[in-house]
């Protein structure tokens, strides 16, 4: 990749078919330096994405003509570029099929445009980290580190041992796990972990963080790989311990 990729603003494909929902998230996304097409239907999406390339795509499951899942399936027959499926807030199958079948993130309806942009940043972050963070060495180069996220699966495996997390504590540890080493506040922590982000549910991020500790501590004792920064709030290990 060149130098200049960097600076070249991420390409991002919204599919959705209701117009209100489709400007705002096309509004928050522009405002945070992407570049947007849209499409209305599961036909248009799939004529885009034949047609140009895009670093992600944003996916509606409902859809007027297809299912999101559909064009999903039918892109990752040649594609594997990052896709985040919006949802219906009713439907966990969706949830689960939409991350089975190839999404690499959900984001379920009503959701906040600019949570939906800090998500999309987050996979292209994790999708392209030379491109949009060139300090960052590939975990590949560092050896095999003992924190493993396995996303398709929602599995984390540590020192070999794979954790029985809830969804909240697997949403943290992969926020984490994306960052050694940087520092997040405890609402950023919950816009990652939370489906529904509240301001004033900000202390459980403290408690979801404790019994995080204990499940990693059961799993190898002596470790402690969240540190705790004092009025800002956590990270992760970014040099671990030799074991
Ligand atoms: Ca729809």
């Amino acid at each position: 990749m060149s130098p200049n990729s960097a600076a070249m603003p991420a390409r991002i494909l919204v599919v959705e078919d209701e117009p209100s929902i489709c400007e705002n998230i096309v509004y928050a996304l522009e405002a945070d330096g992407f570049a947007v097409e849209t499409a209305g239907t599961g036909f248009q999406a799939l004529e885009a994405l034949r047609a140009g390339a895009f670093q992600l795509v944003i996916l509606d499951v409902g859809l007027p003509d297809m299912t999101g899942f559909e064009v999903c399936k039918t892109l990752r027959q040649s594609s594997q570029t990052p896709l985040i499926f919006l949802t219906a807030r009713s439907s966990e199958v969706d949830r689960v099929v939409g991350l089975e079948i190839g999404g690499d993130d959900y984001v379920v309806k009503p959701f906040s445009p600019r949570e939906l942009a800090a998500r999309a940043r987050a996979i292209l972050r994790r999708a392209r980290p030379d491109a949009l963070e060139p300090e960052a060495a590939p975990a590949a180069a560092r050896g095999a580190p003992p924190l493993v996220v396995d996303e398709t699966r929602c599995q984390v495996t540590y020192y070999g041992v794979p954790l029985a997390l809830t969804r909240y504590e697997f949403r943290l540890l992969r926020a984490f796990a994306a960052h050694p080493g940087r520092v997040f506040s405890r609402e950023q922590l919950m816009e990652r972990a939370s489906e529904e982000p509240d301001a004033s549910m900000e202390r459980t991020v403290d408690t979801h963080i404790k019994t995080l500790r204990a499940r990693l501590r059961e799993a190898r004792p002596g470790i402690d790989p969240i540190v705790t920064h004092r009025g800002m709030g956590y990270s992760l290990l970014e040099t671990w311990p030799a074991s």
